[in-house]
């Protein structure tokens, strides 16, 4: 499946312990998700932005925001009590790159826990920009939400883009997402951070256009690709969502050309264990508890 690249140690030790990017690792390894970043720069048409952002997650939950410290506060106490957490990662409640307070979860992580691997997602539109400060902060895996690799289907699935202090609408939009998007996913290729695309299916919108996308990601020499059926809401409420067998189908197609991530759980953006063994709720329950 795709393009096979040789890995050095480093990077074959944040596929081999990365619970979304590695099966084997996804029984034995946990990923805690920091939900540090509310705010977001562009407007989904499958959003509702009082819920977590669908970048990795589920939409429908809202997680609670946390402060940088008391985020890297917790951070420490999780990983006394459960030493199988490998991955740190920040996943919204809104777009990572649109918070500084992300940069600055990021840098105190650094300081204070360097060891776990450090994980994020995005929409992309920030990411060429952010990358330096990702580099610098050890961000090793990367996840971006790519939806169309072609500006007239973009336009159907994104209602505006914030860039540089105006909105742009339409085809503007979507062509300004995806030049960034594909900039920032090359740059984070070339700079050896294992990047991970995440798709949202979305039938009579991209249903016939996501082999395209899983072809050019795979050419570009991303490390795996995760298709996510839409859930409908907002714009799309009127969208029939893709039985698992029609996601099945899709996944098959698009594997000859970039390794198909097939074991997602649709995390909240505050999600804390292994996949699909959550225990978020009894820590941030007994955070409250101490307050
Ligand atoms: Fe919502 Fe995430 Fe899209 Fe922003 S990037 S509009 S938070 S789904
Ligand atoms: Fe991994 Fe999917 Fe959860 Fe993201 S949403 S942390 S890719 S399992």
């Amino acid at each position: 499946e795709g393009k096979e690249i040789p890995y050095d140690p480093e990077q074959l030790r944040k596929i081999n312990e990365h619970p979304c990017y590695s099966k084997e690792a996804c029984h034995k390894s946990g990923r805690m998700h920091l939900p540090v970043a509310p705010k977001c720069n562009i407007q989904c048409n499958y959003c509702v932005r009082d819920f977590d952002c669908v970048n990795e997650s589920r939409p429908g939950v809202c997680s609670e925001v946390l402060k940088p410290e008391e985020a890297v506060k917790l951070v420490g106490e999780v990983l006394d009590k459960y030493p199988y957490i490998k991955v740190i990662g920040i996943a919204g409640p809104g777009d990572p790159l649109a918070n500084e307070e992300t940069f600055e979860t990021l840098r105190l992580l650094k300081e204070e826990y360097p060891t776990p691997i450090k994980c994020l997602s995005t929409n992309g539109l920030l990411l060429p920009e952010s990358l330096d400060r990702l580099i610098e902060y050890d961000v090793g895996n990367i996840t971006v939400t790519l939806n169309a690799v072609d500006p007239a289907i973009g336009e159907k699935i994104y209602s505006f883009v914030e860039w540089e202090g105006k909105k742009l609408h339409g085809r503007e939009a979507a062509e300004k997402l995806l030049s960034q998007q594909l900039k920032g996913i090359e740059m984070a290729v070339a700079n050896k951070i294992l990047v991970k695309i995440n798709t949202v299916f979305i039938p009579g919108v991209n249903d016939h256009h996501i082999v395209d996308i899983a072809k050019k990601v795979g050419e570009m020499g991303v490390f795996t690709f995760n298709l996510i059926p839409v859930i409908p809401q907002y714009k799309f409420s009127d969208v029939t969502p893709p039985t698992p067998k029609e996601k099945r189908e899709m996944q098959d197609k698009c594997s000859p050309f970039v390794r198909q991530m097939r074991h997602c759980q649709r995390c909240r953006s505050d999600a804390i264990g292994k996949l699909g063994e959550d225990i978020q709720d009894c820590i941030y329950q007994s955070r409250h508890a101490e307050e």
